[in-house]
This record gives structure tokens, sequence and C-alpha cells, in this order.
């Protein structure tokens, strides 16, 4: 069987980039595949988050994960400190990682551009070292990921060859999969960034949990241009529109022909109803869901503890041969 292994931040609420880019596609392999998707606390921290608040999302995460359709049974959810070889192996990892891989990294400049300088972490540019350890230690043959991603995962195959390298064939080499539609979504406030969780702006996103309300009046506030013409374009004066429709696109799975040909002749106003409806409708059903996993928590708590349990079983052994292969005695 393919072995999956993806993660997520709980790092503010899910939103609609997360869902079209990661999680959708987490849903539809988990029949034909062995998944493992982790909830990363400890790439969370790596900019400021509120203790009380880190726990609450933490949890609404999960609950949210599984009204996505992430189903236990099929897949194991965990939350990544629960398993400790993954912070013992990003250590070892860091070893053979040259700094100048790390400087490289867009999200590392991205985000650190946006801290202040001097408050910036050390955690913010070893991250993807951890993130690595996070795929190596379970032999992921595949990682479902959004776009942004792609560099990250190209740096843990980086890894990974460096060390069985120095050390003799230990890890699988992991290939990141990106959905061809959904892969970027935009923020609506600005279509030159990506959506993010840690973005504030009030009309950034569209979150998981959002009334109907809420989603047409983002919808009626995004960003696009002067003109009038709705297409698919990547040009950059364009990326407003392109960015709605590409939404329409991966939530209708309609081909860009015909979204095309059925905005032709309309206006702006029109194509952003037409989208908030498209997700207020794929919205529903998730929501519905959500309710159920919010309203019991002892539910939560088991699949969680079931779900460390599954992945410790993977990831100790594995953190171990990583020990024995650098020299480490090991305790009797
Ligand atoms: P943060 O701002 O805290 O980094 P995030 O929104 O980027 O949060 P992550 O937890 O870092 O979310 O990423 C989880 C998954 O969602 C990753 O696979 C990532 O590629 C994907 N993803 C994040 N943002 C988008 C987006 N705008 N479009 C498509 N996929 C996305
Ligand atoms: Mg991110």
């Amino acid at each position: 069987k393919v072995r999956v292994l993806s993660g997520i931040q709980p790092s503010g609420r899910l939103h609609l980039g997360n869902y079209l880019g990661a999680i959708r596609q987490w849903v539809q392999g988990q029949d034909e595949k062995e998944n493992y998707f982790c909830i990363v606390d400890l790439h969370a921290i790596t900019v400021w988050q509120d203790p009380d608040k880190l726990r609450a999302q933490t949890r609404e995460l999960a609950a949210l994960l599984l009204a996505c359709g992430i189903d236990p049974q099929k897949s194991t959810l965990f939350i990544q400190s629960h398993v400790r070889a993954h912070a013992e192996t990003q250590w070892i990892l860091g070893c053979v990682t040259p700094l100048g891989w790390l400087y490289r990294m867009t999200q590392f400049k991205a985000k650190s551009e946006k801290e202040k300088q001097e408050s910036v972490s050390t955690g913010l540019l070893t991250y993807p070292v951890l993130q690595a350890a996070d795929i190596l230690l379970y032999d992921a043959d595949e990682v479902p990921v959004g776009e942004d991603q792609k560099q990250h995962i190209e740096l843990t195959r980086d890894i990974a060859q460096r060390f069985n390298h120095l050390y003799g064939e230990t890890f699988k080499l992991p290939k990141a999969v990106i959905p061809k539609s959904g892969a970027r979504v935009m923020g609506f406030d600005d279509p030159t960034k990506k959506m993010s969780k840690s973005e504030v702006g009030e009309y950034h996103a569209v979150y998981l949990t959002d009334s109907p309300d809420r989603i047409r009046k983002v919808l009626r506030r995004a960003v696009t241009d002067s003109g009038r013409e709705i297409i698919f374009s990547d040009a950059p004066e364009k990326a407003g529109v392109n960015n709605l429709l590409q939404i329409y696109e991966s939530l209708t799975g309609k081909s860009r022909e015909e979204i095309e040909a059925h905005f032709a002749g309309k206006g702006y106003g029109d194509l952003k109803k037409e989208v908030a409806e498209v997700i207020i409708e794929a919205l529903r059903p998730i929501q519905e869901r959500y309710q159920v996993y919010a309203q019991d928590p002892a539910e939560l708590d088991r699949v969680l503890a079931i779900g460390a349990e599954r992945a410790r079983a993977v990831a100790e052994p594995k953190a171990e041969e990583v020990k024995r292969r650098v020299g480490f005695v090991l305790p009797k």
C-alpha cells in the first residue's frame, strides 16, 4: 500500500485553502492508501501562540478534520507532540542539514519578514527539518500538500539523501502530491498573497466554520480588478478573478471552458455571488458533522489516543534505527 503522511498546524482557524489544497486530497485517498495525518503543534509554536488558544485550536482542528471526512478507522490521526520521535529525530537530521539550505526556504523568508526581525525564532528557521522528520519517520511515499509546501518536500528529499549517503540507506524519498486545482488559494483581501491561518485581516479568508452570511460578505468584498473579463488568467492584474474562478473550478469539478462560457456576459458581482453559494454548499455537511464532534470531547480524546499509539508503533522503531545508524549506544 502507498503510505501517505501530511500535517497541519493548529495555528488558527482552518480556511478554504487548507481544505482545497490539502485536506480534501487526504480524504479522497483514504480508502486505497495507508494514511497518517498529524496535527503539528510543535510547528505551530515557531511563531507565538497563546497557550490557552493553542489548546483550543488543537482540539478544534482535530474535530474539524474528522468533520471534513478523515475516518479514524481508515486513517491514523494524531498530535505531533504525542510522539516523541519527531522532536528527537529532527535534532539528528538538523546535524546533517547545511544552514544554507534553510536560509533558502521562501516560507522562512516570508514569515521572518513579517515577524519583527529580532523576534524571529530559531524554530522558524529549522521548521523544515522537523517537517522532514515528520515525513521520513513514517517512510511516507506521498505527501499531499498545497503548492506552498513543495519546496519543503524537496528539502526533505535532500536531507534524506544526505543522511542515506552519510550513514547508509535509511530513508525512503517521498514525493509531494499537489492538486491540479485549489493548490494555492489566494487571500480575498489581497490576491497576491496566499490565504493563511496566520493572517488576521477580517476579509482575508473564508473559514470552514463560517456562516453563510459571513461567506457572502467576504466574497462581496473580494478584491478583483477594474476590468470586466471573467477568464482564467495568469496576468497579475487578474489574480483576484482568477482566484475566484479556481475556487469555483475546484469545488464544482467543471472544465475551464464550461466555466468561462457560464460566466460570459456576467459581471463580477454575479461571479462573487455564485462562488459564495458554491462554497456555502460545500461547507454545509462539514459544519453539520463538526457540531457532533465538537460536542463530544471524550470521543475526540479516544481517537487521538489510538492515533498516537499507532503512530508511535511506526515512528519509534524508525527513530531507533536512525540512532543506531549514527552510532549512538541504545539503552539496554
Ligand atoms: P500558517 O499561516 O500558520 O502557516 P497555513 O494556512 O499556511 O497556516 P499550514 O498548517 O501551514 O496552513 O498548512 C497546512 C496545509 O494546507 C499544507 O498542506 C499547505 O500547503 C496547505 N495550504 C495552506 N494554505 C493554503 C492555500 N492558501 N492554498 C492551498 N493550500 C494551502
Ligand atoms: Mg503555512
